[in-house]
């Protein structure tokens, strides 16, 4: 829309020099046929006449304009207000609009009119300040902590990285992971989990400088970019002092608990382990998976060479899932023995992955892959439901397996839905419980000595029994033994293997086998390979026995034929 303005001066001056001629000249002409007599006149009256007639015409017309113009001055200079004030709308400045002058009475419809879409207009800005600012904070914070988000920090990384290169400065970007946060949402649930990830979060915070940024970067994952100087010791202690907080017990006030958390830190430097944010951070990944596998409560620096692990172990990742969807999976059968009398009370299911490539694979070969991927659940459900299976079929064929023995990750055996899981496998294959026991290893106890209680607990209502797997080998204590009253141990290969000869090993199976007997428990000797190791168990009175010399672990089919032999062996003639 074209402005309005005013017409310019000289036009201004002209129009009205023309009225000022167009009043006086009639005038003077009225005044001159007055003062005249008539007979001086004469013809000329009619002229005279006419020509007063014209100019009382182009008077009128004169005095019109006149009107006008006064009028047009009144308006113009409210015009121009109102017409600024448009103008400033139109360019979204409701606020720098001078307010409207004096209405005049005309233009007062329109000046309310302009002030109510003034005050609607700065009614609306608010909003969308608001609303920008409710946007910003959900794109650049985290909903659940409060805290900053990767795509926040990384921004802030931008600019801190711009100064820490002025002045030819490092910075360290730590990647702090805390340990089973998915165990605490799978069996307290996932708002437990997330009130530990908030408390932990502002616990974190507080032990930061004022310069350092800490941000939510996953899950169960943090991410503190420490600014200023830094050098290697103070990032060492940092990392130290971010791990300690993590450990203390954690007060958790909606859900009323207390829990204890572990954490492991990951640290890559700027420049050298990534010119980047996103090098950074893939560093900083590595050295957090890198602690992770070292154990709980560590910190690492990155190094080059992790990437090349990374890549080999993201591989061997892919290919445990895609055995599991492919069935590539099977399970071996070792006799567990009666040494005493030579028959068969039960076995071990063990697991082996029929690898396209590579052929018939134990577990050694990948089961730490799958436990620190997640998958070994999958892989213990498989198991169970596989085991549970078979068994029912050699029950089917009149076979008299005795009792089998399934080894049970630390992870899956903590899982409370694994008692659901057991109960709902011996339902659908019609095996009672008694038919099933559990190992679990000596240390799964030691990791968890408050969670594993409650599992054999649960384990216990089912009728399920329970063994001490590899006993022997990890710092089991008596008393711990006396808490948790499993049905069976096994004494550990490796014990097993130094007998009769090597006078401590003699002396140390000896001490389990009395400290056993005094509580009631069961021994299983594993990994009996010779006839003197068997005679030698024999005469402490270890007859329960397991062992290449009893029988190496065999595919489910070798196992129901030496089930058939040994029922004809013992069949009465
Ligand atoms: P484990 O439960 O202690 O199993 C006994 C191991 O000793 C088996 O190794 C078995 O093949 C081996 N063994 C048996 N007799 C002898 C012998 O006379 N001499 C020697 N030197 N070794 C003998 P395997 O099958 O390689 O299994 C290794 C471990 O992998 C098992 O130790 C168990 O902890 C774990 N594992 C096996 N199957 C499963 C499974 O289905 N699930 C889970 N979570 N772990 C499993
Ligand atoms: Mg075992
Ligand atoms: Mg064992």
């Amino acid at each position: 829309m074209k402005p309005f303005t005013l017409p310019p001066l000289g036009l201004r001056a002209g129009l009205l020099l023309a009225v000022l001629t167009a009043v006086l000249a009639p005038a003077l002409l009225w005044l001159l046929a007055a003062l005249l007599p008539s007979e001086a006149l004469g013809n000329a009256s009619a002229s005279w006449r006419a020509a007063v007639l014209l100019m009382v015409v182009v008077q009128g017309v004169a005095a019109a304009m006149l009107v006008l113009h006064l009028l047009s001055r009144r308006l113009e200079e409210p015009l121009a207000r109102l017409v600024e004030q448009m103008h400033a709308l139109a360019a979204l400045r409701a606020e720098s609009t001078r307010p409207p002058p004096d209405p005049v009475p005309e233009l007062a419809p329109l000046a309310c009119a302009l002030d109510a879409l003034r005050r609607r207009m700065r009614q609306l800005q608010g909003e969308l300040q608001a609303g920008k600012a409710r946007l910003r904070k959900a794109t650049m914070y985290d909903a659940v902590t409060g805290l900053p988000n990767r795509a926040l920090l990384q921004e802030l990384f931008g600019h801190e990285a711009a100064a820490a290169r002025r002045q030819a400065r490092s910075l360290a970007l730590l990647r702090i992971g805390l340990d089973r946060l998915h165990t605490v949402s799978d069996t307290l649930g996932h708002h437990v989990g997330e009130e530990l990830v908030t408390g932990m979060a502002h616990r974190l915070a507080a032990t930061l400088r004022d310069s350092d940024f800490i941000c939510r970067g996953a899950d169960d994952e943090f991410l503190v970019l420490l600014a200023g100087p830094v050098g290697w010791d103070r990032v060492a202690s940092a990392a130290e002092r971010l791990l300690r907080c993590v450990e203390e017990p954690l007060q958790l006030p909606r859900s009323s608990q207390v829990l204890g958390a572990s954490a492991s830190v990951g640290i890559a430097m700027y420049p050298g382990d990534g010119g980047d944010f996103e090098g950074l951070a893939r560093a900083a990944s590595l050295a957090l998976q890198r602690s992770r596998t070292l154990g709980r409560g560590l910190y690492s620096f990155y190094q080059p060479g992790l990437d090349q692990a990374l890549r080999e172990r993201i591989d061997a990742e892919r290919e445990l899932a895609h055995a599991l969807e492919h069935d590539e999976f099977t399970l071996h059968y070792q006799p567990m023995v009666d040494a005493g009398s030579g028959r068969i009370v039960g076995c071990e299911a063990l697991l082996r992955w029929q690898h396209p490539r590579r052929g018939l694979l134990a577990p050694a070969e990948f089961i730490d892959t799958a436990r620190q991927c997640r998958l070994m659940a999958d892989i213990d459900a498989w198991v169970l439901e596989a085991a549970c299976g078979e068994f029912a079929h050699w029950l089917g064929h009149g076979l008299a397996p005795g009792r089998m023995a399934l080894n049970l990750s630390v992870q899956q055996a903590r899982n409370p839905a694994l008692s659901e899981a057991l109960r709902d496998s011996l339902e659908r294959h019609c095996l009672v419980p008694a038919m099933l026991e559990l190992e679990i290893t000596e240390d799964a106890f030691l990791d968890d000595p408050e969670g594993m209680p409650r599992a054999l607990a649960r384990w216990r209502t089912l009728g399920l029994g329970l063994t001490v797997d590899d006993f022997g080998v990890g710092y089991s204590s008596l008393s711990q033994l006396r808490r948790l009253r499993p049905q069976r141990l096994k004494i550990d290969c490796s014990l097993v293997r130094g007998l009769p000869h090597d006078a401590e090993d003699c002396a140390l199976a000896q001490a389990m086998l009395a400290m056993a007997a005094a509580l009631g428990i069961e021994v299983l000797a594993e990994g009996v390979e010779t006839r003197a190791q068997e005679q030698w168990l024999l005469a402490q009175g270890c007859r329960l026995q397991q062992g290449h010399l009893h029988g190496a672990p065999m595919p489910a089919a070798a196992f129901a034929a030496r089930l058939g032999a040994s029922a004809r062996e013992d069949a009465p003639a």
